[in-house]
């Protein structure tokens, strides 16, 4: 049988493993950070008649430039950001791969703050760009000291900060950002997928825009608007920095009928982003529940908790497994990650993992 290394794959991609969180039908999936709350029966009626509608003229391209979809995202985002500095996709790590094709690729590099989200260095790695894994302090928090020496010592040309981080949920302070844009002649990046569970009132980097033609930050409907599998992802920017986009972007890259299913969803914010504050809720259980079996947690701003204290997180995660629960084993020594889930997800695998000791 022929093996991949047999082909003539680029030289920069032997070797190299893809993107791989298990899937696999179980009871309970507390794996990928999705929201696992169903979108409510009405607000599936007005998406299906909007995808119905849109079916009517499938015949003809989709609008290349998702005129009402960008509309519709930048209402949601507000701060004042009209259509022309918002950017969508199918799903933000399309986006942040058209980031790295318009601004990495051979010859460039692509710095973050590991641990952090794995597909950072895999769309550097798929783009041909040079990932840089720089280290963050304690307890996964970056400084702003931390952030500046590494940016000016690998002198990168595009910064990845992930705020909150994955898998580790720690908030990011904008001061960290600032400084980082402040000596960083590049783009600079930041991933706030988990934006919308952060503590009411928190400061988005979308308030650092004015003023920042560099800065481009990314948001997803994969977690708090709980519609990972439409896949829609989007971003907030300068128009010149979407200008870039529009040269390495397929044409008609988003569908119609994708288009028509975020716009009708959008439309239905509210119940769509109800459940947030019951998954905040659920997550801060965790936060004070995994201590008091015995696993210390990290701070976290996001829908997930890392925790330590695991002696072996492979059997761990196996002996959930068995009881259909399915979490996460992010490579961390002796630690795994959790999404929070509905109350009853959370409480199953609360009680499970009490029961494995
Ligand atoms: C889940 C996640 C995304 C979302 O990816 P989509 O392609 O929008 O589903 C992006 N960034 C981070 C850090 C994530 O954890």
């Amino acid at each position: 049988m022929t093996q991949l290394a047999d082909l003539p794959i680029r030289d920069d991609l032997r070797g190299k493993t893809p993107y791989g969180a298990p899937q696999q039908p179980v009871r309970i999936a507390l794996n990928v950070n999705e929201n696992t709350h169903a979108i409510p029966d009405d607000v599936v009626e007005d998406i299906v008649a909007s995808v119905a509608r849109a079916l009517r003229t499938v015949n003809r391209y989709p609008d290349r430039e998702f005129t009402e979809l960008r509309e519709s995202l930048a209402d949601y985002l507000g701060h004042d950001l009209g259509p022309e500095r918002i950017w969508a996709a199918n799903g933000s790590n399309e986006v942040l791969q058209q980031i790295l094709q318009a601004f990495g690729g051979p010859g460039r590099s692509v710095l973050g703050f590991t641990p952090t989200y794995s597909m950072h260095s895999i769309i550097a790695d798929g783009t041909g760009s040079r990932w840089i894994g720089a280290e963050r302090d304690e307890d996964y928090r970056i400084s702003v000291d931390t952030a500046v020496a590494a940016v000016e010592r690998e002198r990168p040309d595009v910064v990845f900060l992930c705020a909150p981080n994955n898998p580790t949920g720690t908030p990011l302070g904008l001061d960290v950002i600032e400084a980082v844009y402040e000596v960083h002649p590049g783009m600079v990046v930041v991933d706030e997928a988990y934006a919308e569970f952060a503590p009411v009132g928190t400061a988005s980097a979308l308030t650092l825009l004015p003023g920042r033609e560099r800065l481009l930050v990314s948001r997803t409907m994969s977690k708090a608007f709980a519609f990972a599998g439409a896949r829609v992802g989007y971003l907030a920017a300068d128009p010149a920095a979407i200008d870039a986009l529009r040269l390495v972007r397929l044409p008609y890259h988003l569908s119609a009928l994708t288009q028509a299913a975020a716009v009708a969803a959008l439309d239905h914010r509210r119940e769509m982003l109800a459940m947030v504050d019951d998954i905040r809720a659920q997550r801060d259980r965790l936060l004070t529940e995994l201590p008091r079996l015995g696993y210390p947690v990290y701070e976290s701003w996001s829908n997930f908790v890392l925790f330590s204290g695991v002696d072996d997180p492979r059997r761990t995660f196996e002996r959930l497994l068995e009881e259909s629960i399915l979490i996460r084993d992010v490579g961390i020594p002796h630690a795994l990650r959790v999404t929070a889930g509905t109350e009853e997800e959370t409480t199953a695998f609360l009680e499970a993992l009490g029961r494995i000791g």
